[in-house]
């Protein structure tokens, strides 16, 4: 039986990628040199997959940035803000795509489908010509061949980028981006041309959004898509999903395209295909590829079972007609469990990254090849039999406190608008306040300072000094621009999620399980692995001293129980709705703890709350009743003088927008000046919003600062919708990832915005 791999991590094992970039970025380095790291890594990732036997080695899944803005360049696609003017996209135009320019913002970022990856949306007019831009697909493919290994190059497909490409400011209304399908296809062509020249003979084309509910039109495009694509076609190809279940009409138009030679599908997160296929089939002659180890997740494969629907696979269809292959890219799970020196070795047996999932599917192809690595797999048994039996996982306070919660829906009694009255009695604040979303820039000395305490290299006194002194300097900073409800900073934080993870019970961390969310930013995801409970207070020590050093509300700064889920690697043994509560319980227990210790306002991050949201139509409205419930579960138990602030990284929440009421938080901030306001077009649709909103009114993802009157117009057009009683004034997420350079400056405009706009109501 073949094997084969969506996708790899790009990264590196040590996030080699990242810091090549950012000192790329930084002008310490010089391209040459960020070209060398980047073929590095490729070579030792074809190597290390070819070594393991893989049949079909993936390429063209390596990027600088983005898998989809590689698509933007190569098919030239670049908005002509830019200054391109033909020829070979280079670094230079590639990444004031990515991140913006002097003069011009970056490119909208957002979520790649229910992940934490974030792509760069591409920007579409009916003025669009495209032409092949980047040889990078076929120099990819050459170069891995150069090396003696056989590769097959893999491309966003054409349908999918139309589809999650947005129209351009000034395309007219009707503007659909699939209208320029007929005018995009012949640069596939030309690179599928271009891959068999270079010796290609399959090409992997992945179309996630095969997975959505499609009205009929856009599978009509699919059609029309495949059906030109395959004339005079000299490659095979690969028609790859992820994600969740192809829907029964889309799986029958799909194996009905002559072009495709062989689909892949998602048998982890899909569990209606494999039904699916014994129903309808597979006409001969093509191939299926048998998503069966998770890439989205870090526990080791149950070998037994992916053994079993492999069988029944194979029963069905045939052997030589079914390839073992991952669910998606390994982008989305760690490298190499390898470098992990501190997990333990019962818990690190329970796991496999990216690496060692690399070595389950040959363990599989050729298990049912007739070559079981009787080792192999019996290693894999005691394993899971280890997880399922031990104590470290249960916990039976945790499951009963759990199961109680589902008698109450966990409501504050009173209404916002009246707490919000209540809350204003004391909190005095102006018209339109200003704040920020929680974190400050995180400086290399911080950096140092958490990790020389880390490694026992300073005392808990000194580290306390440390950040004792951050936190003044941060609380001063804002007193010093005038700003109207603080934050400490969270200097202490390395991650917003990891903080927490690391003072719950069940949770564990890999030293360097960094996934990808965008560009060079990495995430190390916790990994829960048994039941959740909270020994002790989290924050109270840093928000109460926070507090002592200002008149001015002092934020208390928690990550919450859905975003928690949502950015860790979750058990597979039990629901993640479980999961879900037993997190909400402990994060309760910090509100009520800190406004026991005299925080008035306390905001609980829900940033992760919609990207959670299941892609499948059918599957929503369950997942929205047990986050938001989870959400009210930590905010139901305070006081209506208490203010709960909660925060999302994402306005396009127009589907949404009824959960986000029903969280019933008193003010929510969230990320709008890179998606165009899409938020207004829910207010001006006429939705009644009662609590105080916030939309972001610049960008922290670039380092570009804007001005004043930037962002004063940008608070305008919320003030024609909204109630201005209502409006907050803040950046759009957490500063932690920019420069006091250009944070102070922003900062300075952005409280400047806010006090012109006082004097305009
Ligand atoms: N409070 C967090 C911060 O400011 C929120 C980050 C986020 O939304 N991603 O860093
Ligand atoms: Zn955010």
């Amino acid at each position: 039986m073949t094997s084969h791999v969506v996708g790899y991590p790009r990264m590196g094992p040590k996030r080699e990628l990242k810091f090549a970039l950012e000192s790329f970025w930084d002008k310490k380095t010089a391209a040459s040199d960020l070209e060398k790291t980047a073929k590095d890594l490729r070579h030792a990732i074809w190597k290390e997959m070819a070594d393991a036997g893989v049949t079909l080695i993936p390429s063209n899944t390596f990027s600088y940035y983005d898998q989809v803005l590689d698509t933007t360049a190569l098919v030239g696609a670049v908005p002509p803000r830019y200054g391109w003017t033909g020829g070979e996209i280079g670094l230079d135009i590639y990444f004031s795509m990515a991140r913006g320019n002097a003069t011009q913002p970056a490119m909208e970022m957002t979520k790649w489908f229910d992940t934490n990856y974030h792509y760069i949306v591409p920007e579409l007019s009916p003025e669009t010509k495209f032409a092949l831009s980047s040889r990078k697909a076929v120099s990819e493919y050459k170069e891995a061949k150069e090396l003696g290994i056989e590769t097959v190059p893999v491309l966003v497909g054409p349908v999918s980028y139309l589809l999650l490409a947005k129209a351009d400011k000034a395309a007219p209304k009707n503007f659909n981006t699939l209208s320029l399908l007929d005018s995009l296809l012949p640069v596939y062509k030309q690179v599928l041309g271009e891959l068999e020249e270079a010796g290609a003979k399959f090409v992997q084309i992945d179309e996630p959004t095969l997975v959505l509910d499609l009205e009929a039109s856009k599978l009509e495009a699919f059609k029309k898509a495949y059906s030109i694509l395959g004339s005079g076609l000299g490659v095979k190809l690969l028609l790859e999903t992820y994600f969740a279940d192809i829907p029964e009409e889309t799986y029958k138009m799909v194996i009905e395209l002559e072009s495709v030679s062989a689909i892949g599908l998602d048998l982890v997160r899909g569990s209606k295909s494999l039904d699916l296929i014994k129903k309808i089939g597979l006409p001969a002659g093509k191939t299926l590829f048998a998503g069966v180890v998770d890439g989205r997740n870090v526990w080791a494969n149950d070998l037994v079972a992916s053994v079993a629907i492999l069988e029944d696979l194979a029963t069905t269809l045939g052997k030589e007609r079914v390839v073992v292959s991952t669910s998606c890219s390994l982008m989305h799970t760690a490298v190499d469990l390898k470098n992990e020196t501190k997990l333990d070795s019962e818990l690190k047996s329970w796991l496999a990254f990216a690496a060692q999932k690399v070595l389950e599917v040959v363990a599989l192809a050729n298990a049912i090849s007739g070559k079981k690595d009787e080792e192999f797999f019996s290693a894999n048994a005691a394993a899971l039999a280890s997880r399922r039996s031990s104590p470290r996982v249960h916990n039976k306070a945790v499951q009963e406190a759990a199961a109680e919660l589902k008698n109450s829906e966990h409501r504050r009694a009173t209404n916002v608008s009246i707490r919000l009255e209540e809350q204003q009695k004391h909190l005095n604040l102006p018209i339109l306040p200003t704040t920020t979303i929680g974190s400050f820039p995180q400086t290399p000395e911080l950096r140092r300072v958490r990790r020389e305490f880390k490694n026992n290299k300073i005392t808990e006194e000194e580290y306390v000094k440390a950040i004792q002194g951050e936190i003044s300097s941060v609380v001063k900073l804002q007193e010093e621009l005038d700003i109207d409800v603080l934050v400490h900073g969270e200097p202490e934080r390395n991650d917003m999620v990891e903080y927490f993870g690391e003072q719950l019970e069940g949770f564990c961390f890999s030293g360097n399980g960094w996934v990808q969310s965008y560009g060079s930013r990495c995430v190390k995801p916790p990994i829960i692995y048994g039941d959740v409970s909270r020994p002790k207070a989290m924050t109270v020590f840093w928000s109460t001293y926070a507090q002592s050093l200002t008149k001015r509300p002092m934020k208390g700064m928690l990550t919450g129980p859905v975003t928690i889920l949502n950015w860790s690697f979750v058990r597979d043994d039990q629901p993640r709705s479980e999961t879900c509560m037993q997190i909400a319980l402990a994060i309760k227990d910090e509100v009520e703890d800190l406004e026991a210790a005299g925080v008035t306002v306390i905001q609980i991050d829900e940033a992760a709350l919609r990207e959670g949201l299941p892609l499948r139509k059918s599957e929503q409205a369950s997942y929205q009743d047990w986050a938001v419930h989870g959400f009210r579960i930590t905010a139901c138990g305070v006081k209506d003088t208490t203010q709960i602030h909660t925060h999302m990284c994402y306005s396009n929440f127009n589907d949404i927008i009824h959960s986000i009421i029903d969280m019933d938080a008193d003010v929510i901030t969230i990320e709008n000046s890179r998606s165009d306001e899409k938020l207004l077009s829910v207010f001006r649709e006429g939705v009644v919003y009662g609590a105080g909103i916030g939309p972001g009114v610049y960008d922290i993802h670039s380092p570009r600062v804007p001005g004043f009157e930037e962002m004063a117009e940008r608070a305008r057009k919320m003030l024609a919708v909204l109630e201005s009683k209502v409006l907050w004034i803040n950046p759009d997420c957490g500063l932690k990832t920019r420069k006091y350079a250009e944070v102070v400056p922003a900062l300075t405009n952005m409280v400047k915005a806010a006090k012109q706009l006082r004097t305009e109501l």
